[in-house]
């Protein structure tokens, strides 16, 4: 079926500086990077927003230099910078063709995901709440995952997130007030509708990484090769195994001096995934304790899968 998008005004700012006063003025504005995720969760009518504020003609934040990547980089140009884990999870993301619009802004500021959300009008109508679906559309719905909570558990799936946060990356948003920084896992929080700490007028400029980041390897479980988000992401270093895929937010889970088996375990026991996804929830924890004992022993052979 084909799901035309809903009228808006397209606002093109040309630096940095005119795309936070933009932002400003039009705080019921979304902005808008490669497109790839916004797009289609606009023609789903997911959100509406009267204003959409483009970044793709924004040059600083194109700009990467030593130690840092902007955020307007694509994912086609981060996997071929050969980054190690990084690059491998970028490469990993949906499509060669999605790649090349994507960006790593746009991947660290991602919606979480649910199979009940990302669905167009006419199939949410179908859970008969007025099509708006659930909880994470109308704060009168209900959850349909868990039906007695409050919040949401939507699921954050942006593949690189995982290892960047394993790398120790930090971030840095700029708004009206100036730029801040902070490390990545603090910009994720507990509730799949909010997700963001971020506040609606900030713009994700930069992506630090350390001087000197530890060694990561990565693994992304999915049901094919492309196309397909994630049904669990894992990424180690020899201290911590961050988890995502099965939450809000990514968690992360002290491994360190623990050998590939016992990981995996310790893992396992820490993540409950929940039934956001059509494949079998109890099936994703399993794959918990696989992928990440998959993961240490990559790890211990040196090696970083694709
Ligand atoms: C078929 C398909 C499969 C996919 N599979 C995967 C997958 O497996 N893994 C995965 O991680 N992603 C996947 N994606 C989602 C998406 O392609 C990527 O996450 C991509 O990196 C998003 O980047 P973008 O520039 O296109 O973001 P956009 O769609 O432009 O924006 C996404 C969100 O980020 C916000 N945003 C963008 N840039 C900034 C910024 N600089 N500051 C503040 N907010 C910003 C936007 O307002 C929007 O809310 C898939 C998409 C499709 C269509
Ligand atoms: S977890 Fe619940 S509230 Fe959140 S998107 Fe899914 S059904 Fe909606």
């Amino acid at each position: 079926m084909m799901l035309p998008l809903p009228e808006f005004d397209l606002l093109v700012p040309t630096s940095l500086d005119e795309a936070v006063s933009l932002l400003a003025a039009h705080p019921e504005a979304k902005l808008v990077a490669g497109g790839t995720d916004l797009i289609p969760s606009m023609k789903q009518r997911l959100f509406t927003p009267p204003t959409v504020i483009s970044l793709s003609r924004v040059p600083e934040l194109r700009a990467s230099g030593d130690g840092f990547l902007g955020a307007g980089v694509t994912l086609r140009e981060v996997a071929a910078m050969e980054l190690g884990a990084l690059s491998s999870a970028a490469r990993g993301v949906a499509t060669s063709t999605i790649q090349r619009m994507a960006t790593l802004g746009g991947n660290l500021m991602l919606d979480t995901r649910c199979r009940y959300y990302n669905q167009s009008e006419f199939w949410r109508g179908s859970l008969g709440q007025d099509q708006s679906g659930c909880l994470k559309c109308d704060d009168a719905g209900i959850c349909h995952v868990a039906p007695t909570g409050t919040g949401c558990y939507a699921a954050h799936s942006a593949d690189t997130v995982p290892v960047l946060i394993a790398l120790g990356a930090e971030v840095e948003l700029v708004s009206p007030r100036g730029p801040r920084r902070l490390a990545l896992q603090d910009l994720y929080e507990e509730d799949g509708r909010t997700w963001l700490t971020s506040a609606p007028d900030e713009i994700l400029t930069r992506v630090f990484l350390p001087a000197d980041p530890p060694d990561v390897a990565f693994r992304k479980l999915r049901a094919r090769g492309a196309i397909d988000y994630p049904l669990l992401l894992v990424a180690v270093t020899a201290e911590r195994a961050v988890l995502s895929a099965i939450g809000p937010r990514p968690i992360e889970v002290d491994i360190a001096g623990m050998t590939p088996e016992q990981a995996g375990e310790a893992a396992f026991r820490a993540a409950q995934p929940l039934s956001t996804h059509v494949w079998s929830a109890l099936w994703r924890k399993k794959m918990i304790r696989v992928e990440v004992k998959r993961a240490c022993t990559d790890l211990h052979r040196g090696s970083r899968p694709a």
